[in-house]
């Protein structure tokens, strides 16, 4: 290979990586395409000490909490629906996110859904259509819901915070402890089985940890473990891949998969 291809290839592998760190995912499952990739090499350097191994999902060690519990008001879904939590909500400006919205993007479908999808945000597509998950990602999404048998209506789609963080980057921790009471509103009027944490944020905020989504992905765990009463005994939480990185990693759709096949045994 020309040297020019070779520099291009790493500028491009190392551009890949850093996408890959900034969503989560630190380590890879040793593929039989890795395994030939890495025997082509010669001289194999040697490994860093602070690599990590893949680990298989059902290792993963049990999540340190770091934060406080949050306490579920058992009787909050006989006396209040959706529409009066987005009534409370009204015209918000609790954090500083309002500034950069055009809609409050607060949830969209059944109220006695089993199964609720969590993403990090709305994306500029959301804000303008005032609905979670639109755009390719949420084209993908519905894909998805669809290989296990389910429609967009048969669930219940919102996010870590409901406003639009400018250009499109993470929500900050402070908006997110802002916007997560009304999260967890909704989690006790609509009690799903199953809450799936699509996104490396919703995942290591749901479940209060530090791990990358890779090592987090691929089980369930006990939402009770990180709330408190009776009420949060019957939901599970499994944390997944968000659509929109699976639409430029391909090869990541097969774990993807692999979760929304759990999900469908559950639900
Ligand atoms: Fe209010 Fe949540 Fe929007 Fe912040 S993100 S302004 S808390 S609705």
């Amino acid at each position: 290979m020309p040297e020019d291809s070779k520099t291009d290839l790493i500028r491009d592998i190392r551009i890949l990586l850093n996408y890959h760190k900034s969503m989560g995912i630190d380590s890879y499952p040793r593929t039989k395409g890795l395994e030939r990739f890495l025997k082509k090499k010669k001289q194999p350097a040697a490994p860093s000490p602070s690599a990590r191994k893949y680990t298989s999902p059902k290792q993963v060690k049990p999540v340190a909490q770091t934060r406080e519990k949050h306490v579920f008001d058992p009787g909050l879904a006989k006396k209040a629906t959706l529409a009066d939590v987005r009534q409370e909500l009204g015209d918000c400006t609790r954090c500083g996110l309002h500034k950069s919205r055009t809609n409050i993007v607060f949830g969209q479908g059944d109220e006695k859904a089993k199964l609720l999808i969590i993403g990090p945000a709305p994306g500029a597509e959301d804000d303008r259509g005032a609905s979670p998950f639109l755009g390719a990602g949420g084209d993908l999404l519905t894909k998805m819901l669809a290989a296990i048998g389910l429609s967009r209506e048969d669930v219940y789609l919102t996010s870590l915070v409901k406003c639009l963080p400018a250009g499109g980057r993470p929500p900050r921790e402070e908006e997110v402890r802002t916007c997560l009471p009304f999260l967890f509103r909704q989690l006790e009027i609509i009690c799903p089985r199953v809450i799936c944490a699509m996104g490396k944020q919703p995942a290591q905020t749901l479940l209060h940890s530090k791990e990358s989504l890779f090592r987090l992905r691929g089980r369930f765990y006990d939402f009770n473990s990180f709330c408190s009463t009776e009420l949060a005994e019957q939901m599970l939480i499994i944390p997944t891949l968000h659509p929109t990185f699976l639409l430029d990693n391909e090869e990541m759709k097969k774990a993807s998969w692999q979760d929304l096949q759990m999900i469908q045994k559950k639900i």
